[in-house]
C-alpha cells in the first residue's frame, strides 16, 4: 500500500547526483571557452570607406582575412573589423595594404561560437548519455536500485503512536523487536526467533505501518521493497534483485527487510509452462534460498505483507521461513475510534464532534479509509471557511468516500433525471421492505463518480457473519433499481449493469462457496483437481435461479409500493438528495419501514 511519508530512494538520489555532475561539468567547459574567447582585445566595427583610408595611410600593422571579414590590427594594438563583400573589392583592399608592407594573413572561415561549441559538446553529451544508459542497464542487471532504504539510523518517522487498533499484531511483534534490539542476548539464551513474519489482512489496515513502527521501536534500519518490483522483463533479473536486497540487508544488520505484496512473487510455483512463470519460480526460489541462508548471528528480520495469503506457495510458510503469521484485520468500533484519534491529532475538531460517533458510522472502513475520511473532512471544513471540523464535514467526507465525489458540471436532462430517480427509488423501496438489510441512509440523483445516482445503506453494526437471508436481501436490494425500471418505466436502462454484476457475484458465491443453493455444499476444484464443466454449468444455473427469485421479489415489493415510490421520485426530482427522514416521509403509510 502507498504510504504518505516521503521516501527518497537510493536510486533516485544517485541518478540526481550523476545528472548534476554532468551538468556542472558541461557548464564549466562552456564558461572556460567563453572567457577564453573574450580575452582578445575588443573589436571595433568600421565601414568600407574607413577601411579604405586605413589602407592608404599606414596605420596598420597586420591584416587578417577571414571570409568576408577583414580585421586590421593597429600599431597601438587596437583592432578594427570591416565586412567586404565581393572578391574584386577584397582583392583591391588587400593590394593596398600589401603596398604599405602590412602582412596579410588569410584564415579559413571560423565557425561561430555555438557551432564551434557543438564540436565538443556533442561528443561530451553522447558520452554522457551512453554512460548513463550503461549505468542504468548495469544497475538493473545487478538487481540494484529497486528498493528503498528509509533510514540508516533507525530514525523512522512512523512509530507505534501512529498505528492504532492493531494491538494484537503489535504484541506479536514485540519479541521480534526485543531480538533486534539485543541480538547477542537472544542467541546466548538460545531462543529461536522467527526470522520471517507474514502480516496478512485486507488492504489499508496498517501492515506497512506496523513494519515501519517495529523498525523504529527497535531502532534499526528499514529496507522496503514491493513484491511487484521483482517481476522483471528480463529473465533472471528478479532473482538477482532478491539476492541484492538480502545482501544489502545483511550489510545493514540489524535491520528489517519489508516486502510488500509478497503474493506478487510468492504465488504457487509451477503453474504455467510459459517463461514468465518460470522466471517467477526462479525469483521465489531465490527468496527461499536467502531465507534459509540466515545464520544465527545476523540480526535481519524479514516482514512480508499480503492480502492474499491463500495463494502463497506453501514453501514460503515452512519453518525457518515465514513461519510466524500475524493477522491484521479491519478494526472494530473501538479500534476505529483509536485510529481516528491518530488521524485527528493535528485537526481542530468542533466540540460537538465525537470520534466515537464517527467510529460507529464507519463499519468496514479500513485504517487507510479512516485516514482519508479525516483528511476529506478537513478539506470540507476549509472549503467551508469553518473554524473547526464538524459533523457536517465528516458527513460530506463519508458520502464522498462511500459514493464517490459529486460530478460537477455534468447535467442530465429531465428524462434522464426522472429515469435515475425511479431507479434509485426502486432500490430504496426494496431496501426499506426487506428485513435483514442495512438501513437506508441516503439517496441521491446527483451523478457521482461513474454512477448517475446512489442509494446508500449503512450497516448499524460490524457484520462478522453473513446469513443467507442477509445475502438474499442484498441481492433483492441491488435488483430493486431494475425492477422499478421494468414496472414504472416499462423499459430497462444500462445504469443497472453494475447492480446486476454485484448481485450475480453475491449469488455465485452463495452457490459455489457458501453452499446455500439447492446444489448443497459443493467444492470448486483447485489446480490439482479441476472443476468439471458439468459442475460449472450447474453452478451457473443455480446462480441464475437465485437471481431470478430475488428479481421477482423486488418486483413484488415495487408493485406494492408504487405510490410511495411516486412520492419519492417527485421529491428526488425536486431536491436531488434526500436523507433518511425525508425518505421516510414518502413511505409513511407502509408497514415495513426501517431507515437510519
Ligand atoms: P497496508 O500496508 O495494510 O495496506 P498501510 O500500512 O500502507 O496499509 O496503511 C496506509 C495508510 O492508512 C497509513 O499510512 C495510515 O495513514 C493509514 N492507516 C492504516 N491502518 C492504520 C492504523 N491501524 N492506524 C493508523 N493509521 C492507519
Ligand atoms: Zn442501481
Amino acid at each position: 500500500m502507498p504510504t504518505p511519508t516521503p521516501r527518497v530512494s537510493v536510486r533516485t538520489r544517485r541518478v540526481a547526483l550523476i545528472m548534476l555532475a554532468v551538468v556542472t561539468f558541461s557548464l564549466v567547459i562552456a564558461a572556460t571557452v567563453v572567457t577564453y574567447q573574450r580575452r582578445q582585445p575588443p573589436l571595433q566595427t568600421i565601414n568600407y570607406s574607413q577601411l579604405y583610408s586605413l589602407a592608404e595611410t599606414s596605420g596598420a600593422v597586420a591584416l587578417q582575412v577571414e571570409g568576408e571579414t577583414l580585421t586590421v590590427t593597429r600599431s597601438d594594438g587596437s583592432r578594427q573589423e570591416a565586412t567586404v563583400t565581393g572578391e574584386a573589392a577584397q582583392h583591391e583592399i588587400v593590394q593596398l595594404f600589401r603596398k604599405q608592407n602590412v602582412p596579410v594573413e588569410f584564415r579559413p572561415l571560423q565557425p561561430g561560437f555555438l557551432v564551434s561549441s557543438l564540436n565538443w559538446l556533442l561528443p561530451v553529451l553522447t558520452l554522457a548519455i551512453i554512460g548513463f544508459a550503461g549505468w542504468r542497464i548495469y544497475a538493473s542487471m545487478s538487481g540494484k536500485g529497486s528498493f528503498e532504504l528509509t533510514d540508516h539510523n533507525g530514525q523512522q518517522n512512523v512509530g507505534f503512536d501512529d498505528v492504532a487498533g492493531v494491538d494484537e499484531a503489535r504484541a506479536e511483534l514485540s519479541e521480534t523487536i526485543e531480538f533486534l534490539r539485543n541480538p547477542e542476548r537472544f542467541s546466548r539464551l538460545g531462543g529461536r526467533v522467527p526470522r520471517g513474519i507474514l502480516l496478512y489482512g485486507p488492504p489499508g489496515t496498517g501492515k506497512t505501518l506496523l513494519a515501519r513502527a517495529a523498525a523504529k521501536e527497535a531502532g534499526v534500519a528499514f529496507l522496503a521493497a514491493s513484491g511487484s518490483s521483482f517481476q522483471e522483463k528480463f529473465a533472471g533479473l528478479g532473482a538477482a534483485r532478491v539476492r541484492h536486497l538480502f545482501a544489502k540487508g545483511r550489510k545493514l544488520s540489524p535491520c528489517i527487510i519489508f516486502i510488500d505484496e509478497i503474493d506478487a512473487l510468492g504465488r504457487q510455483r509451477g503453474r504455467g509452462g510459459d517463461s514468465a512463470s518460470a522466471d517467477q519460480d526462479q525469483t521465489l526460489n531465490q527468496l527461499l534460498v536467502e531465507m534459509d541462508g540466515f545464520d544465527q548471528s545476523s540480526a535481519v528480520v524479514v516482514i512480508a505483507s499480503t492480502n492474499r495469503p491463500d495463494i502463497l506457495d506453501r514453501a514460503l510458510t515452512r519453518p525457518g521461513r515465514f513461519d510466524r503469521e500475524i493477522a491484521v484485520d479491519l478494526a472494530d468500533v473501538g479500534g476505529r475510534e483509536a485510529i481516528l484519534k491518530v488521524h485527528a491529532r493535528n485537526l481542530k475538531l468542533e466540540d460537538g464532534l465525537d470520534l466515537q460517533w464517527i467510529a460507529r458510522g464507519t463499519p468496514g472502513f479500513s485504517g487507510a479509509e479512516l485516514a482519508n475520511l479525516m483528511n476529506e473532512a478537513a478539506i470540507a471544513a476549509t472549503r467551508d471557511d469553518a473554524e473547526a471540523v464538524g459533523r457536517k464535514h465528516v458527513e460530506i467526507a463519508r458520502d464522498r468516500i462511500l459514493m464517490g465525489a459529486e460530478r460537477q458540471g455534468f447535467m442530465m436532462d429531465d428524462d434522464e433525471r426522472y429515469a435515475t430517480a425511479v431507479h434509485e427509488a426502486g432500490h430504496v423501496a426494496v431496501g426499506l421492505a426487506v428485513e435483514n438489510g442495512d438501513p437506508i441512509h441516503k439517496v441521491s440523483i446527483l451523478p457521482r463518480g461513474r454512477a448517475l445516482g446512489v442509494t446508500q445503506s449503512l450497516p448499524e453494526r460490524d457484520r462478522f457473519m453473513k446469513k443467507r437471508e442477509y445475502l438474499e436481501d442484498q441481492i433483492a436490494l441491488l435488483l430493486g433499481g431494475r425492477a422499478a425500471e421494468q414496472i414504472l418505466l416499462a423499459t430497462m436502462t444500462a445504469g443497472a449493469s453494475n447492480d446486476i454484476e454485484r448481485a450475480v457475484e453475491i449469488a455465485r458465491k452463495m452457490v459455489s462457496e457458501f453452499g446455500m443453493s439447492r446444489l448443497g455444499p459443493i467444492h470448486l476444484g483447485n489446480g490439482d483437481q479441476p472443476t468439471s464443466q458439468s459442475l460449472l454449468d450447474r453452478i451457473e444455473e443455480a446462480t441464475n435461479e437465485l437471481i431470478n427469485e430475488q428479481l421477482e421479489r423486488a418486483r413484488d415489493i415495487v408493485s406494492a409500493e408504487r405510490e410511495s415510490i411516486g412520492r419519492l421520485v417527485e421529491l428526488l426530482m425536486e431536491r436531488d438528495t434526500l436523507d433518511a427522514d425525508e425518505i421516510l416521509s414518502c413511505f409513511n403509510n407502509s408497514k415495513n419501514v426501517r431507515a437510519a
